[in-house]
């Protein structure tokens, strides 16, 4: 029998967002969950890694009311006044930039149940990067959108009315050509309510839970309060995405690639690390097990050192010896984007590029080049199944700009 986990207590799915950086998105996404996924301003750090904004909300129903106005993330009806019962959670996924938002919908396909599409009715549709965001949906083939048009309040009834006809002109053909668009006013919370209905009738994502678990670390930190007496010290919390399986209190889980041991001229060796679970959370409560659908933080066993500052973002996690290999090169097999705006050439032997799989972005050279197959020796280990999309960044005018995307040879 396939395990029910609670629908409120864990996100049903996971809701990217893809849209120009000016039009909106992060107020969207505050107003649909009541946090702001805007606090990571540098996107690529110094250690190369792209952090997740990540934002959780149960969506709650009036009984009494009928239509979208029973709809809203507080725990009373804004119709009635009334109390509204929990309905389900869902999770929100964001990436700041333009580069690197793309990059990451690529590289965290597996993760990605749905997106919502957002376009500023202040600019004329479609603009640049939403053409490109268009492009990245078609790739990914995600069909499960909604389409939200933000910043109707600057430019009136008529205009935003002729808007619609320029975004429904712009779909036509598309994957989305069906999705439904929602005029919003984020800041003044109008049509939030028409959203979060949207939300609860997106088609579900089916998870796979009688395998073998596979988890992305998204972040990684240290509970303890400094100056904490050693003997005292809460173990490292591990926050992740499980895409498959399920992971229970006291399993002994692995994590990949692990910790660094040092440099050789090469790269870096890593050693993969074992720990257990001491509990499971949704970040505000305990859960009995974890499941695939949103964020999820175990509490583990590990050294907090190991933890602290993200330090094990971009691994992978799941049960001991259940995991994929561990690779210090790959192969791929490279598709270009064919951005109107980047003059791609073929690849020069030992250029540098960024791959970006899962949570885990790494700098590797090209060592071979063959038509689309790449032999990239990486400078850091990573660790990913077949099915993921590897998000490929060349260093274009001193820029590193999403070229492409690959998968693995096989
Ligand atoms: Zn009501």
């Amino acid at each position: 029998m396939m395990p029910m986990n609670d629908v409120t207590k864990q996100s049903v799915i996971n809701i990217g967002t893809l849209g120009h950086i000016d039009h909106g998105k992060t107020s969207l996404v505050k107003a649909l969950t009541n946090i702001w996924t805007d606090k990571h301003s540098e996107s690529i750090k110094r250690n190369m890694t792209i952090i997740l904004g990540y934002a959780d909300a149960v969506i709650r129903k009036c009984e009494n009311c009928e239509g979208p106005q029973a709809y809203t993330i507080t725990e009373k009806c804004s119709g009635c006044s009334g109390p509204a019962k929990s309905v389900m959670r869902f999770s929100i996924v964001d990436a700041p930039g333009h580069e690197n938002l793309m990059a990451t919908a690529i590289a965290g396909a597996n993760m990605i149940n749905a997106i919502l599409f957002v376009i500023a009715a202040n600019e004329p549709c479609p603009m640049q990067q939403t053409k490109e965001h268009l492009m990245i949906i078609n790739i990914l083939g995600i069909k499960n959108v909604i389409i939200v048009q933000t910043k109707i309040d600057i430019v009136g009834k008529s205009a935003t009315l002729e808007h619609y006809n320029q975004i429904k002109q712009f779909i036509k053909g598309s994957v989305i050509e069906n999705a439904p668009i929602v005029p919003v006013m984020a800041n003044k919370g109008i049509n939030v309510d028409v959203v979060l209905e949207l939300i609860t009738k997106l088609e579900r994502p089916k998870f796979d839970t009688e395998v073998e678990p596979f988890m992305y670390v998204i972040r990684s930190f240290d509970t303890n309060k400094p100056g904490a007496k050693v003997g005292n010290l809460l173990g490292g919390v591990v926050g992740g995405t499980l895409i498959r399986g399920r992971f229970g209190v006291h399993d002994e889980v692995e994590i990949r690639p692990g910790i660094g041991l040092g440099s050789s001229q090469k790269h870096t060796s890593y050693k993969s690390i074992i720990t257990q679970i001491t509990s499971i959370s949704n970040g505000t409560e305990i859960l009995e097990e974890a499941c695939p659908g949103g964020l999820i933080g175990l509490s583990t066993e590990l050294d907090p050192s190991f933890t602290k500052a993200n330090g094990l973002m971009g691994n992978v996690a799941g049960h001991v010896g259940k995991l994929p290999d561990v690779m210090n090169s790959v192969e791929i097999a490279y598709n270009t984007l064919n951005r109107p705006d980047i003059q791609e050439r073929g690849f020069a032997e030992d250029e540098s590029v960024v791959l970006i799989a899962g949570t885990a972005t790494v700098i590797g050279y090209v060592r071979k080049a063959k038509k689309n197959r790449l032999s990239v020796e990486l400078n850091h280990p990573i660790c990913i199944d077949k099915q993921t999309k590897i998000a490929v960044m060349r260093n274009v005018l001193h820029r590193w700009r999403l070229t492409g995307y690959a998968v693995l040879a096989s």
